[in-house]
């Protein structure tokens, strides 16, 4: 069976196809303006109604003007697209109210920043545009001025209110004039975005390529339900000390007419940014419920993991959604374990709290992806109904060699035993991480060396095989006090009773 998921970037196809597509994407989502735009007469600007700024189409149409009269004089222009970053954040934890005065603040601030003169214009629901009349030196600084200025909270009706920026820059005429240079300014600032945010960029063929075939993803990725593309795969995970499953976790695949099988780390993000995740993260949780529960009918009571992205966790109905999945399909709360990535855990917003109580409620565990910051990291989380942590695979890959990484795992696995959680190391590889975890106190172990991800019929297979195999493979010298081992001759054939639960 072939695991290699297609690295889709540098696919000649996506970037010949995607050339094609331009500017779409930024299209996609425009200010909010008034509805008389289109026929206004061409020297009035349309105007924002929360900022009073001039609204996308009309800025267009002056960045149009003045591209001209600048390649005309030979001169360079910048164009700046500013991205208020988190606003979603915001609106989730304050309200839609709260969002929009910090935007209107954010505004003002702007236009004190670039002064009274300077084109400003409000081109995205947490956008703004600047035209600047000078060269790419010029343009440079004031965008990095700009994301500085921003490190100081915003007075927001008597609230202190951080508002980061992510800037975007284009230089016109060498990047094109009108829409596609306020969408190559945009693209930039996506692609600032992309990487964390609060910095700027100037925009490259590298970022148009990105974006390019970002657009070419997210199109078709509309379709993957209804074409029937996606699958999922699924990775055990084992008990160390008893060497039985204690879940296997559901992971994303796209199996794409030309490009093969894509993974999920490279269309998730896309889904997120396009607003499809709530499509596709419901298709695999529905899947994965409904293979939990074939399973649990062939009396095999596997629990299965699934990934929740942030977008979902957030959504009001994602508990309502979680239980009317699991009442379809007959799956109780511990036959599931959601996995949430540790930013998303410690949000602490509005949205976050009320989904982890009615998940508490529901009865379903939560684990903590990618685990990587420590007990600091861990006290943050105490307040939180989470049940377990996964360390990192890159924590795990360091841990044969660096002794900050055995120093983080052994200081996370001694405060998860004080909040009685349980340690999973996650992408383990070789037999001396394995050792390592497993010396340091991890209470469970997946990755290629246990398993790789497979189809639902290659688990039970998989299954049949695993408890004599890893018993042979695992009695090193590291787990003699640690592991009661199973005893291979007790093994006969695959039953159910080898796969059982987690703790
Ligand atoms: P993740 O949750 O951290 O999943 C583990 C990833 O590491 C998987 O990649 C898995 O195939 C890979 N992996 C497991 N063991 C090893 C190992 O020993 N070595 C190496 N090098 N890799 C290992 P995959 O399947 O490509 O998934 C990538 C990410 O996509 C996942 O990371 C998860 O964040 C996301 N994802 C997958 N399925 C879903 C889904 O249904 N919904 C959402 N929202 N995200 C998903
Ligand atoms: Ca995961
Ligand atoms: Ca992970």
């Amino acid at each position: 069976m072939n695991f290699d998921l297609l690295p889709i970037a540098g696919a000649a196809a996506i970037a010949l196809a995607a050339a094609a597509l331009g500017a779409v994407a930024w299209r996609r989502r425009r200010a909010p303006a008034k509805p008389a735009a289109a026929q206004s007469p061409a020297n009035t600007a349309v105007l924002d109604t929360l900022t009073g700024l001039p609204a996308l189409a009309s800025f267009e149409r002056l960045v149009q003007e003045r591209c001209a009269a600048v390649e005309k004089a030979g001169r360079d222009a910048c164009l700046l697209a500013i991205g208020v970053d988190d606003l979603r954040l915001l609106r989730d934890d304050a309200g839609a109210a709260c969002a929009e005065r910090a935007l209107a603040a954010a505004a003002a601030a702007l236009r004190g920043a670039v002064g009274a003169t300077t084109l400003l214009a409000r081109i995205d629901a947490d956008a703004f545009g600047v035209w600047l009349d000078a060269p790419r030196e010029a343009g440079e600084k004031l965008a990095q001025r700009l994301v500085q200025t921003f490190d100081a909270p915003l007075d927001v009706d008597g609230r202190a209110l951080a508002v980061p920026l992510s800037v975007g820059l284009a230089v016109a005429p060498e990047h094109g004039g009108g829409a596609r240079l306020i969408g190559r300014a945009a693209a930039a600032m996506q692609a600032v975005r992309r990487s964390g945010g609060h910095a700027h960029a100037v925009f490259d063929a590298r970022i148009d390529a990105t974006h390019n075939e970002e657009v070419l993803i997210a199109r078709e990725l509309q379709h993957a339900v209804v074409k029937r593309q996606l699958e999922l795969f699924f990775q055990p995970r084992i008990d160390a000390a008893t060497l039985k499953v204690s879940a296997v976790e559901a992971l994303l695949r796209w199996r794409h007419p030309t490009l093969g099988l894509v993974s999920p780390a490279r269309f998730i993000p896309v889904a997120e940014r396009h607003g499809l995740i709530e499509t596709i993260g419901g298709w695999a949780l529905d899947a994965a419920l409904r293979q939990a529960a074939a399973w649990r009918q062939a009396d095999v009571k596997l629990r299965v993991a699934v990934n929740v992205s942030g977008m979902q966790f957030r959504q009001d109905d994602f508990a309502a959604r979680l239980e009317r999945g699991m009442k379809a399909h007959g799956v109780p709360a511990d036959g599931l374990l959601c996995e949430l990535t540790q930013a998303v855990a410690m949000e602490n917003t509005e949205a976050t709290r009320k989904a982890f109580a009615r998940l508490a409620a529901l009865g379903v565990e939560v684990a903590i992806d990618d685990f990587a910051a420590g007990a600091a990291g861990l006290a943050a989380l105490a307040h939180q109904p989470v049940r377990e942590l996964q360390i990192d695979r890159a924590t795990v890959a360091a841990l044969a060699r660096s002794h900050d990484a055995r120093a983080m795992v052994e200081s996370a696995v001694r405060a998860a035993r004080e909040l009685g959680l349980r340690v999973v190391a996650e992408g383990v590889e070789t037999e001396a991480q394995r050792d390592a975890a497993v010396r340091l106190g991890c209470h469970q172990l997946q990755g290629y060396l246990i398993a790789r991800p497979m189809s639902a019929r290659a688990v039970l297979m998989w299954a049949a095989d695993a408890a004599s195999t890893l018993a042979q493979t695992m009695p090193s010298a590291a787990f003699k006090d640690t592991l009661p081992m199973v005893n291979p001759g007790a093994q006969h054939g695959f039953a159910a009773t080898r796969i059982s639960l987690g703790r």
